[in-house]
């Protein structure tokens, strides 16, 4: 169980969030959408252990998630997938996936090979050399070498086409299934986003504005496009 109780943080004089609250049985998956600013990625970050939050906490199977050490976070079982392309270029997929498990036994990669198979065709190749699709099925891999209960991703679609989003998607749901992995999707695009999370919050300005149901959500268009 995940949980957000009541979380506010910011930096300096601002309030990037504000008493938002979430609780998440093992397995769920959650989408957070809301404009630029809102407070998503902070609200990831403060979950993954990277931000302090002001007021609240953040409780993972009982256990308050200690900011400020994030490495503890992640052998506890949160990994985060940030914006942007997060792998290490000049290195093999191999290599990178290798230097992803260092915290662990490494035995995991075989299981992550056999979900995306194109990473094992594409072992021996440098890693800046993939495709931006390839490149976030990389970063995806490697957040699964650290064995997660839930994986945090900061708006995995960025600067794809909409054909890849719809397969990074659809490889998030894969993963969900296979591992029984939490998800905690922040993204822009609504529509993919909500093929794959059950649940979903939008904040503004640092509140929740909606929490309910994707299906809820799916048959509100309006709503998600006035946030
Ligand atoms: P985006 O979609 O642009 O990433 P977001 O919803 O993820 O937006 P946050 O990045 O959490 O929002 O930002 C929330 C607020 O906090 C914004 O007003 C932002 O300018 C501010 N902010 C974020 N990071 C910092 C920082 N390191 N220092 C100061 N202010 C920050």
């Amino acid at each position: 169980m995940l949980e957000i109780r009541s979380l506010s943080a910011g930096y300096g004089a601002l309030n990037a969030l504000e008493g938002v609250s979430a609780r998440l049985p093992a397995g769920a998956r959650l989408g957070i959408f809301g404009h630029n600013g809102a407070g998503k990625t902070t609200l990831l970050r403060c979950l993954v252990g990277a931000h302090a939050a002001r007021a609240g906490e953040v409780v993972l199977d009982g256990e308050p998630v200690r900011p400020g050490n994030v490495a503890a976070t992640v052998r506890r079982g949160i990994a985060f997938v940030p914006q942007g392309h997060n792998v290490f270029p000049t290195l093999t997929v191999a290599q990178n996936l290798a230097t992803a498990g260092l915290l662990f036994d490494g035995g995991f990669a075989g299981e992550v090979l056999r979900i995306f198979p194109l990473l094992e065709e594409r072992r021996g190749q440098r890693a800046g050399s993939l495709s931006g699709g390839e490149q976030q099925m990389l970063a995806l891999g490697m957040a699964l070498m650290t064995r997660p209960k839930w994986l945090l991703l900061d708006e995995p679609s960025t600067g794809l086409a909409p054909v890849i989003v719809r397969d990074v998607m659809s490889q998030l749901a894969t993963v969900s299934a296979a591992f029984g992995t939490g998800l905690v999707i922040v993204e822009q695009n609504v529509p993919a986003t909500l093929k794959v999370v059950e649940h979903c919050l939008i904040l503004k300005s640092g509140r929740t504005v909606f929490e309910g149901t994707a299906a809820t959500l799916a048959a509100k268009p309006d709503l998600w496009e006035w946030f």
